[in-house]
């Protein structure tokens, strides 16, 4: 069966920035499983993977638009130590949690420190790049009435809840 919405699909994937470092890879782990056509991963690879069957490999980029987003310069901004009560020691790279203006919860990273300013970045991590996917089907299988309404795959590499 090939991969449309509703399926639960798993695949081995390799991800590579375009300096050839790997960022993420399934290798030596389990694959990857995901609900597809919700949104579990990003537009451009569950686009690509459309159609294809189990056995199937394709190599795909990415342009970030279709990925995490173009680097935004508004994302970056200066905050005031005491935005961050109860956390001993800042460290630039440090990762927290915050609420963006339209309510989602996005991660902002800590990218300089000078006195009492402290610099955060809500862009993702990979935001403004490329992203190359090298990718194998594995399995297919109809995903349950219950995966489908609750927007991901349950069980061997899924929410267990
Ligand atoms: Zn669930």
């Amino acid at each position: 069966m090939p991969i449309a919405a509703n399926k639960a699909v798993s695949i081995d994937y390799t991800l590579t920035n375009d300096a050839g470092e790997v960022i993420d890879s399934s290798a030596g782990g389990a694959p990857l499983v995901y609900l597809h056509g919700a949104g579990n991963i990003i537009p451009g690879l569950e686009k690509a993977l459309v159609g294809k069957d189990v056995g199937d490999e394709l190599t795909v980029a990415v342009e970030p638009e279709d990925a995490y987003g173009e680097y935004s310069a508004e994302l970056v901004s200066t905050l005031s130590r005491s935005m961050f009560e109860g956390v001993d020691e800042l460290e630039v790279g440090m990762q927290f949690h915050a609420s963006a203006p339209d309510g989602q919860m996005q991660i902002v990273t800590i990218r300089d420190l000078d006195g009492d300013d402290v610099t955060v970045d809500g862009n993702h991590p990979l935001a403004g790049q490329r992203l190359n996917f090298q990718v194998k089907v594995v399995d297919i299988r109809d995903a349950s009435q219950e995966e489908v309404a609750h927007g991901h795959v349950h069980g061997e590499g899924g929410h267990h809840h």
